[in-house]
């Protein structure tokens, strides 16, 4: 365990204390507003409290306001995707994403997280086989509550959960978790003379199984050693967007614990979110770490990466363009912004792509425009998600694909949605899975 807390203000002086300590990275702000153009939540809300740099003011006058009303600061600090599209478009480098990163961790230690959120990140994330069990649970009762709404997208309605769900279309959860199924894997480097630890993730352990499958068959294939301890936990994302700095600390020592039992030269997922977490927000909080901690995130930053960035620039599989095969798919891509705009991924899924004589690549218009998930920002906020999201639906059917592919599992839920509530018949498609289809039949 971390041998010195984050700071979580027990007084509001205490709070006001910490909130001054951004003050260095606000600075940097000239207020010029480039920001503005890249933000979804502003494209949707056209209000200037929802860009950030409405957000840096209201920061820089929060203690005042955190006095007239603590819940309705907290409130438009979370009404923002963390996205990082205005950090890649700032002129003046501001750390945005630390800072607010920081301020809800500030607001929300004062403030105290309410019992559902403690719940989930106390009591069932660091849990591996409880959040199994319980995934598994659903798995195997759900087939009673769900009704299928869109076949070519395997989208389903649970109008029982209407009330937590809305109106939400979404998938449905495999009998079993990647995890549950094959518990600790650990397989000797191949060929390639590499062994990798593949981080699943929750989203494609418990719900798109079917992502780690495919990386796992990839990996084999090209004779890469692959390590998973059955133990691994959230990369503790959900619990740093909501403030939870300390339960997120909690997720990261467990993983740190686990990864630790094996050596490894990097570490891989399907999941730009969890590779982006892990390389930027892991050594945010460096300070909070036990030595050996900190000595175990300063390696494994480096060498944490997205599959298809493991696969083009490290392994150096050559993947030529190929001609089209006649009645070839045509394919629009996605662009998470936790893989183009926090690891700089964009070229890599791109070229994995042309090189499937299955499928031609358009691009589709604003490719690289956020879906508008977000993660919790989807779950507190869908309004705004979805009207985000229809924006990124409608650039989506203007090229009329027959497939749309992406690279983060959370944007794969949200373009599921989206296309299927609207009626569309497009799958959407991991472009890991696409190029495992390719390979003749080995782990999976
Ligand atoms: S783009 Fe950067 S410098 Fe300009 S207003 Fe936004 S945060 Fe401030
Ligand atoms: S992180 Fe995304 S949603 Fe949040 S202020 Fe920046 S551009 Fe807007």
């Amino acid at each position: 365990m971390p041998d010195k807390a984050i700071p979580i203000p027990g007084s509001f002086r205490e709070l006001a204390e910490l909130l001054m300590s951004l003050d260095n990275l606000l600075v940097s702000c000239m207020r010029c507003g480039l920001c503005q153009a890249v933000c979804p939540v502003y494209g949707s809300t056209m209000r200037e409290a929802d860009v950030t740099r409405g957000k840096i003011a209201l920061l820089e006058n929060l203690a005042h306001e955190i006095i007239k009303d603590p819940v309705s600061v907290n409130d438009r600090l979370n009404r923002c995707l963390l996205c990082g599209s205005c950090q890649s478009n700032c002129p003046s480098g501001v750390n945005i994403m630390e800072i607010f990163i920081k301020a809800r961790s500030f607001v929300a230690g004062y403030l105290g997280l309410g019992v559902i959120k403690r719940l989930i990140f106390r009591h069932l994330l660091p849990h591996p086989r409880l959040f199994n069990l319980a995934t598994s649970l659903s798995g195997i009762f759900q087939k009673p509550f769900i009704s299928r709404v869109n076949k070519s997208i395997g989208t389903y309605r649970a109008a029982i959960l209407k009330p937590f769900l809305g109106e939400r279309h979404i998938p449905s959860f495999p009998d079993k978790s990647f995890t549950a199924r094959h518990g600790t894997i650990d397989k000797p480097a191949g060929k390639s003379g590499l062994k990798v630890a593949l981080f699943p993730g929750c989203v494609p352990d418990k719900l798109f199984d079917r992502l780690s499958e495919a990386t796992l068959k990839v990996l084999d294939y090209h004779g890469v050693g692959v390590f998973t301890p059955k133990d691994l936990v959230c990369c503790g994302i959900p619990s740093l967007a909501s403030g939870d700095s300390k339960g997120f600390l909690r997720l990261t020592s467990q993983n740190l614990k686990e990864l630790g039992q094996k050596q490894f030269d990097y570490l891989v997922t399907p999941c730009a979110t969890c590779a982006a977490n892990i390389k930027e927000n892991w050594p945010r909080f460096m300070d909070n770490y036990s030595a050996a901690e900190k000595e175990a995130v300063a390696a494994l930053t480096p060498k944490t990466m997205d599959i298809t960035q493991f696969l083009v620039s490290v392994l150096k599989v050559e993947f030529k363009p190929a001609e089209p095969a006649e009645g070839a798919a045509t394919v629009t891509y996605h662009d998470s912004c936790h893989l183009k705009k926090s690891l700089g991924v964009a070229a890599q899924p791109r070229s994995i792509i042309k090189s499937l004589p299955n499928y031609r690549l358009v691009e589709m218009p604003e490719a690289d425009r956020c879906c508008g998930n977000g993660g919790s920002f989807n779950l507190f906020h869908y309004d705004l998600s979805k009207d985000i999201g229809k924006r990124k639906r409608d650039n989506i059917v203007s090229v009329r694909p027959d497939i749309v592919a992406t690279g983060c599992p959370a944007c794969l839920m949200q373009l599921m949605d989206m296309l299927s509530q609207s009626g569309d018949q497009i799958p959407v498609k991991h472009v890991i899975e696409m190029y495992a289809d390719s390979l003749p039949g080995l782990a999976a």
